[in-house]
């Protein structure tokens, strides 16, 4: 280590030994490892290192002493950070970098590098001290940092094409549809109109984009009813479904449209928006109605000869010649019995029509309520062999209400009920009183409806598709029950399980004031 000793210096010879001695102890006692090379000698060979570098790179002294640093770098040689040391060299300054390094075994470690030069008296650097820390672990983290900053960054780079896309797939579909729609803000000013509203109202964006709702047009939507619905959306989230809205709207006269409000939500954003949807049914009501007139002259004209054919057949019974043929009076009972069934037909279709006009007349009565129904019932089972029938329970024997018409629910239940299980044996009838009121429920083993079917089985004409075929019928039964028991202030509805069977139920109130719509 002579090459150490400077002619600057003028210790003796033991001194400067002593010092020498107590310089290797403090360093071998550091936790930083530390080189020196010779920079005189070529290839700048390391001449000295502590036992931390040996611990650090699992070389031992003597295989480190006369090497270069490359050493260390294994085959991994592409890095910036040898330039930079190169250059440092060269240059005879200061470098630090963060550099990867080999140990004996080939393992890697970080290794954080000072490179100082020793310069003579004359300026020339002579040697350079290296002092070097493992810092692999903190490197780890740090590059496991930018990994997750990289994952993070991809994701929200796909995230954000996948909103930017899906943003412009509802734009597309918003433009696309061929119903009005309008988005509110919650001061219920028009954030942005289609432009389907746009061609269905025949206004243009300037006449409506940031105007409040209740302000467009000749204040089209300025009704109470729908202002109390609408404000109540974005409190309570309660849509708006299904308002009617009648009126004569400037450029395009009377129409009839149908509103649906919801709440936006999108993924949780724009909750505080309205979402109007609106549809022009105008050319749908009309139709209807033609169908309704159709319906209800049909039928009044059909029923006016059939009353007359009904009166010929009971004088042919009435009229029998004593000893006729057999044939003869059962063909007579038969044609009774047909002119019988289809009277009851053209008597619903008629009410189909009075209801639909709001003319279906009730006539309230007192009158035994339960014995009406065992009497149906007994009616029912006399027809129908095939089913056995049986009551339960009790309701009253005096209730205020139309029995001919609540006769007819009875009626369209049962015939329900035997018709749609063709399979089983038995309809169950269960009467009884539920708080102030009557409660009467069928219950059948057939084929049960789905859930589907339940919510429109009371609508008129509906019929479960299945059945078409092999089921006669109009799908008008349930919808003027339904009528009926609400003329009474009553609720219809059915549970039913497909293939098991379903229970119609209805309950009415025995309080004479509450008992109509
Ligand atoms: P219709 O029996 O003439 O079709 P309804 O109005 O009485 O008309 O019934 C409407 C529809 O409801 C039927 O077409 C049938 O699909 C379904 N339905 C009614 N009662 C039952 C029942 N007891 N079991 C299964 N389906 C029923």
């Amino acid at each position: 280590m002579d090459s150490l000793t400077n002619g600057e210096f003028s210790f003796s010879p033991e001194t400067q030994h002593r010092d020498f001695e107590l310089l290797t102890q403090a360093l071998d006692a550091s936790i930083s490892g530390m080189i020196i090379t010779d920079n005189q000698q070529p290839d700048n060979p390391i001449i000295y290192c502590n036992t931390a570098f040996e611990k650090m790179t699992g070389y031992s002294r003597k295989e480190i002493i006369g090497r270069n640093c490359r050493l260390l770098q294994g085959e991994d040689r592409s890095q910036k950070e040898r330039d930079i040391i190169k250059n440092a060299i060269q240059q005879g300054e200061h470098c630090v970098v963060e550099i990867r390094n080999y140990t004996k075994t080939g393992e890697l470690f970080w290794n954080e590098l000072y490179v100082s030069p020793i310069k003579n008296a004359t300026g020339n650097v002579t040697h350079f001290i290296g002092v070097q820390h493992d810092v692999t672990r903190r490197k780890k983290a740090e590059l496991e940092l930018l990994h997750q900053q990289d994952v993070m960054e991809k994701k929200i780079e796909e995230r954000t094409k996948v909103i930017r896309e899906s943003e412009e797939y509802l734009a597309s579909i918003y433009q696309t549809v061929r119903e009005s729609l309008i988005v509110l803000d919650p001061d219920f000013k028009v954030l942005s109109i289609n432009y389907h509203f746009l061609k269905t109202f025949k206004v243009s964006v300037g006449e409506t984009e940031g105007k409040g709702l209740y302000e467009l047009g000749n204040g089209q939507w300025n009704i109470a009813k729908l202002k109390e619905l609408l404000e109540s959306i974005l409190p309570t989230n309660n849509p708006v479904e299904n308002f009617e809205v009648e009126h004569d709207f400037p450029h395009i006269g009377r129409k009839v449209m149908l509103l649906n409000a919801h709440r936006v939500e999108l993924e949780g954003q724009y909750k505080d928006r309205i979402l109007i949807a609106i549809e022009d049914i105008t050319d749908r009501r009309e139709i209807e109605r033609r169908k309704d007139d159709f319906l209800s002259i049909a039928s009044h004209e059909l029923r006016t000869p059939l009353t007359t054919i009904k009166g010929y057949v009971q004088m042919m019974i009435r009229f029998m010649p004593e000893g006729a043929n057999e044939k003869f009076k059962n063909i007579v009972d038969k044609t009774g019995l047909y002119v019988e069934r289809l009277n009851t037909l053209i008597a619903e279709l008629l009410d189909v029509s009075r209801i639909q006009t709001g003319n279906i007349e009730l006539h309230k009565e007192p009158f035994d309520f339960d014995k009406m129904i065992y009497e149906t019932v007994e009616g029912m089972q006399t027809a129908n062999k095939e089913h056995r029938i049986i009551v339960r329970g009790r309701s009253t024997n005096n209730f205020t209400g139309d029995e001919s018409h609540l006769v007819q629910v009875m009626n369209n239940l049962l015939s329900n009920a035997i018709k749609y299980a063709p399979d089983a044996r038995e309809v169950q009838v269960y009467l009884s009183l539920v708080s102030n009121y009557l409660k009467v429920s069928v219950t059948d083993y057939g084929m049960g409806i789905s859930s589907d079917d339940q919510k429109r089985i009371f609508e008129r004409f509906y019929r479960a598709g299945e059945i078409q075929q092999h089921f006669p019928g109009m799908g008008i039964g349930l919808y003027v029950c339904d009528q009926i028991i609400k003329n009474h202030g009553g609720i219809l509805w059915v549970e039913s399980e497909k293939g098991k069977g379903s229970t119609f139920s209805f309950t009415l109130p025995l309080n004479e004031k509450d008992n109509h719509e």
